[in-house]
């Protein structure tokens, strides 16, 4: 699957459509879900152009993989979720119902 730019997640990071950030540096950005289902769910996402997990595992920097997964850590700990704990997920395509084609690791929290 092509990465498609107009996705909602590829307007986010151009600053065209606003987010509830939570945090921010060169390889991601982390925001609030629009429609939580726990009661703190953050969405972390790549700043490069990956459609899902798939995409970036298979092509993705080294640096741009230490990077994201440091952010998905780093947005944890912003939220304080390091000591009560927290759960994270990555859909994948059709059969996971994946919405958004560009890669985002949920965080469910509290
Ligand atoms: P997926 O099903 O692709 O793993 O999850 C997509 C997530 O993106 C959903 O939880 C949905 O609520 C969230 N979402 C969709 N559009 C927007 C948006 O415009 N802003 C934010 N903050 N979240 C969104």
């Amino acid at each position: 699957m092509a990465y498609d730019p107009e996705n909602i997640f590829a307007k986010i990071l151009r600053g065209e459509i606003p987010c509830n950030k939570v945090y921010e540096d060169d390889y991601a950005l982390s925001f609030h879900d629009i429609n939580p289902q726990a009661p703190i769910h953050v969405l972390v996402i790549p700043k490069g152009a990956y459609v899902s997990m798939d995409d970036f595992s298979a092509k993705a920097s080294d640096a741009e993989m230490v990077g994201f997964i440091k952010a998905v850590g780093n947005t944890a700990r912003e939220l304080g979720l390091s000591d009560p704990g927290y759960r994270i997920l990555a859909n994948h395509g059709p059969d996971s119902h994946q919405e958004v084609p560009h890669l985002h690791i949920h965080i469910f929290g509290g």
